[in-house]
């Protein structure tokens, strides 16, 4: 996005990529189908250690200036819940946009090019050193993404040179991930493995009610992604099972209604079976086959409390090898908000993941990388 504006505005631009081909992260992105943008972005969906650096470049760029594009480009796409919108065919119809762009603003595109090092040679010139010779340069923007999916070769190139520069980079961790579990919990989630439920689930004051999903290893799916970008480790994450109704409400209504029922019979018609029945063994053993006429109200409230409200601790995350993105990243005190040029030296420039903004799960991180590509390209 970066090249593409710098070279409508006349300059010229040379994008080095380290693998055989630009955009690798665009293909493999939405399940092949690339989730490029949400209708409703606000600056309320990025994690950022300021939250009003994201919003001069959300601004300037909308998600409705790239829809322009893909309409442009006969790209056909679809809206799915939340607003998240994605191509009808392939993630590719996405990169071609950029790519066919970039080709138009007359940008020069080198893949199997690594860059080993960067230096300032003064008189706001810089060095590059790739392993296919050295550049030298007026200006050079960081945009190497970040640490998630080791496999296709991630580095965190982008960080150290932050860092080199005298930069603040914030603490990194996986994010947009899904939790594991030790001990008994592992066991009973391993148990569980492919059951979806719809569930809340809340860290501090933030709350997500999408799709949970019970995996082998622990618990994922949207709604627990979504709350990794929040999650402290070590600290617990409260689940609300029941996410449409008290179940004290539904407990102690059933104790009236069909007292000779028991608690369990009660859940089958909210909860998959085989769940309900791990919960049985974890939280009311004992009152199993009562029926709910002999339970006290404390019994049932004690249970409904659990259903609403339960509080896990995750041993950890999957880590870079499933995460979405990576939390952390470039200072944004160090970047002007308006250009994401370094405040400390001119001429370099972040943008996209390696800079400490996170999206949320939508269509967020790539309107990100549009957002702050379009600002730094419009100023370079
Ligand atoms: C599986 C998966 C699915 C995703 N799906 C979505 C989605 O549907 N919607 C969404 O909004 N976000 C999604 N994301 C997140 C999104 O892909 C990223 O936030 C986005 O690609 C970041 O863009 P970027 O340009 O900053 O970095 P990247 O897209 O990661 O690009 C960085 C580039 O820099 C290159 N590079 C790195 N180091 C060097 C070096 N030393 N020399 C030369 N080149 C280098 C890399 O090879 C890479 O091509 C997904 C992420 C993953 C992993």
């Amino acid at each position: 996005m970066t090249a593409w504006q710098a070279g409508l505005r006349g300059k010229r631009v040379r994008v080095l990529e380290r693998s055989n081909k630009a955009g690798r992260k665009i293909l493999m992105s939405g399940g092949g189908r690339c989730n490029f943008t949400n209708l409703h972005v606000t600056d309320d969906n990025f994690v950022c250690s300021n939250p009003h650096f994201v919003k001069s470049a959300l601004n300037r760029y909308t998600a409705w200036d790239f829809i322009g594009k893909v309409i442009e480009h006969e790209v056909p796409y679809h809206e799915r819940k939340h607003g998240e919108l994605f191509c009808d065919n392939k993630a590719k119809d996405i990169l071609n946009i950029l790519l066919d762009e970039c080709a138009n603003a007359g940008v020069e595109i080198s893949t199997k090019s690594d860059i080993k090092n960067i230096k300032a040679t003064g008189n706001h010139k810089y060095q590059v050193s790739t392993n296919q010779g050295d550049l030298t340069s007026d200006a050079v923007v960081v945009a190497t993404g970040g640490l998630s999916i080791p496999s296709m070769g991630t580095t965190p190139f982008g960080y150290d040179i932050a860092k080199q520069f005298g930069m603040e980079v914030l603490p990194l961790r996986a994010s947009l991930v899904p939790y594991t579990f030790d001990g008994k919990l592992k066991e009973v989630f391993a148990r569980l493995s492919g059951n979806a439920i719809e569930a809340d689930i809340c860290f501090g004051n933030k709350c997500f009610s999408e799709a949970l999903l019970f995996t082998h290893r622990g618990l994922s799916g949207p709604v627990v992604l979504q709350i990794s970008n929040y999650w402290v480790p070590g600290q617990s994450i409260t689940i609300n099972l029941l996410p449409d109704m008290s179940a004290t409400d539904l407990l102690i209504d059933a104790k009236h209604q069909t007292p000779k029922s028991v608690v369990r019979t009660v859940l089958y018609h909210h909860l998959p079976k085989s769940l309900v029945l791990e919960l049985e063994s974890l939280w009311w053993f004992a009152l199993k086959d009562k029926p709910l006429a002999d339970c006290s109200n404390a019994q049932l409230i004690k249970i409904a409390d659990h259903l609403n409200g339960w509080e896990i601790v995750p041993a950890g995350t999957e880590g870079y090898k499933t995460a979405e993105v990576t939390l952390g990243g470039v200072h944004t005190d160090g970047l002007s908000s308006k250009t994401m040029e370094s405040k400390t030296q001119p001429g370099l420039y972040f943008v996209g993941e390696v800079v400490d903004v996170t999206g949320h799960l939508g269509g967020f991180n790539f309107q990100w990388a549009w957002s702050s590509g379009f600002a730094c390209g419009e100023s370079i």
